[in-house]
């Protein structure tokens, strides 16, 4: 006891200075709290770094060769383009230092303190960080994860999308293995760049969690790009041969050769060797710190947010976490907490998938019979002067007499900016006839949402 009060006592203390921790440490300072922020790598965790942030600079980037793609149909002149892959990644690279030290300024400016390191709970007020001990009244876990390697024969010869992000020049043949996110995303920004893509599925199709007219729309988009979709292809081993990278699945075939194999089958936890079990910390049997609907754990003063809880693994679902609880414990706001029903996400590959809500099979068992589903079908007017007359596909999805809409999925081009409004919509409660009492915007794809029979 004596020994800690000697030290440097915190009001908050998060550990890991990514999307959910940074929130959580800034709010807690807003309410002029003393704030530490405990971390190992570079400010901005996941997202900013190996994440979100460069993985669209990439999807922007292969945006731009799909238009000049299509370029031709409106009158340009389609002279064949190089891409510079390594001279992109050097002004990305330096885009997201810039980003990095925006958020050390930030947290300067809040005066909350940035300990670098590795953090190590000792018990539930006390944490170590390179040999020195720090205290705290309250803890937040916000320590990510990290993605999966399956455990098969020379799985370490394949990289993950960390190593995406550290490719100097763009690999020709490569396969990607996983079916969700970061399978399709990186698969399409790949193969737009110009690299030969194969993909490999468990099952018989891509993002399985999300609505089946999503899935099939996605896998038509994927294959008109020439991507090679291998379905029921469960990796059992990949091996390093003269020719490339050889990719063994369950089935008994061998793939390739490939010059880079991706594994995108998921992300682990980073809840080993931190000390949560001499904190009093529970996990579930994956790893997952389990919070209540207020993100408490299991010890008192002890809050976990973010990837590292396991639901809905997106920044903005960490950041208002976060927010939400150091304006509950410090703002006085006594039950605040994020709702993690209805939010929208989306699927950046080209065009985008915006989803908000349930699927049709969600909503089919928690409603039964009680649920209209309208969906529209129509090729974008951008692509009337373009060789891809691909479709775009809407889904809405409603319950009850007032036909209240529980579900949106959206495949096309704008998809991606067209849903947060819609979002907003679902989350005041909007039925069809909200929907139907809007004025259509024309000609865009969006008014197809608000003109469905
Ligand atoms: P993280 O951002 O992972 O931060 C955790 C931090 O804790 C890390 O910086 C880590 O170094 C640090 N840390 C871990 N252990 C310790 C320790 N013991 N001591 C000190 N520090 C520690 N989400 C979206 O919403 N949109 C997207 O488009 C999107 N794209 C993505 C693309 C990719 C390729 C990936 C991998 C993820 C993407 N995500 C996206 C998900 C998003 O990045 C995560 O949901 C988000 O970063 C989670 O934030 P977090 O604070 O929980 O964890
Ligand atoms: P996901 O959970 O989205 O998908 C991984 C999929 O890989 C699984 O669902 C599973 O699908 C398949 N899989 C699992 N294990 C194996 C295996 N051993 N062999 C082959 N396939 C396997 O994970 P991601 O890694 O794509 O992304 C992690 C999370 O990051 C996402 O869930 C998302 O929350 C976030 N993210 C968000 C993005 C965004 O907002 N745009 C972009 C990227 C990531 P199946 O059962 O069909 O085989």
């Amino acid at each position: 006891m004596e020994r800690k009060e000697q030290m440097q006592n915190y009001d908050l203390i998060a550990i890991g200075g990514g999307s959910g921790g940074l929130a959580a440490a800034q709010r807690a300072a807003d309410y002029g709290k003393k704030v530490a922020v405990i971390e190992q790598g570079a400010l901005g965790g996941t997202c900013v770094n190996v994440g979100c942030v460069p993985k669209k600079i990439m999807w922007e980037a292969a945006g731009i060769a799909h238009s000049h793609a299509y370029a031709k149909g409106y009158g340009f002149a389609a002279e064949p383009v190089s891409h510079d892959w390594a001279a992109l990644k050097e002004s990305r690279d330096a885009y997201i230092r810039r980003l990095n030290g925006i958020y050390a300024s930030n947290l300067a400016g809040r005066n909350i303190e940035v300990i670098t390191g590795s953090a190590v709970l000792e018990d539930s007020h006390t944490v170590v960080v390179a040999g020195e001990t720090y205290t705290a009244d309250e803890f937040v876990i916000a320590t990510g994860g990290t993605p999966s390697i399956p455990n098969i024969p020379g799985a370490d010869l394949g990289i993950t999308s960390d190593g995406f992000f550290e490719l100097e020049q763009r690999p020709q043949r490569v396969a990607l293995v996983g079916s969700g996110y970061i399978a399709v995303e990186l698969a399409g920004m790949l193969r737009a760049l110009g690299s030969d893509v194969s993909l490999f599925v468990r099952y018989d199709s891509v993002l399985r969690s999300f609505d089946e007219l999503m899935q099939s729309s996605v896998i038509e988009a994927l294959e008109s790009e020439g991507i090679a979709l291998h379905r029921n292809s469960v990796p059992a081993g990949l091996a390093s041969t003269d020719a490339g990278l050889v990719l063994a699945t369950g089935n008994g075939q061998d793939h390739g050769p490939f010059d880079t194999l991706i594994w995108a089958i998921g992300r682990e936890p980073r809840s080993r060797d931190i000390g949560l079990e001499q904190a009093g910390i529970d996990c579930d049997s994956r790893g997952f710190v389990i919070t209540d609907k207020y993100q408490n754990t299991s010890a008192a003063n002890i809050y976990a947010i973010g990837d590292i809880t396991g639901c809905a693994a997106l920044t903005p679902v960490a950041i208002a976490a976060g927010r939400r609880l150091s304006d509950r414990l410090y703002g006085g706001m006594t039950d605040r907490h994020l709702n993690y029903d209805n939010i929208p996400s989306v699927v950046f590959t080209h065009p985008p998938v915006g989803t908000c809500g349930l699927t049709e099979q969600q909503a089919r068992d928690r409603f039964g019979d009680d649920i209209k589903v309208y969906v529209s079908e129509f090729v974008p007017l951008f692509n009337s002067m373009t060789v891809s007359k691909l479709k775009s596909r809407m889904k809405l999805i409603t319950t009850g007499s007032d036909e209240k809409v529980v579900g949106i999925h959206l495949f096309g081009l704008g998809s991606d900016e067209m849903l947060q409004g819609f979002a907003v919509a679902m989350q005041m409660g909007a039925t069809r006839q909200h929907f139907d009492d809007t004025v259509a915007i024309h000609p865009t794809s969006a008014e197809e949402l608000v003109t469905m029979k």
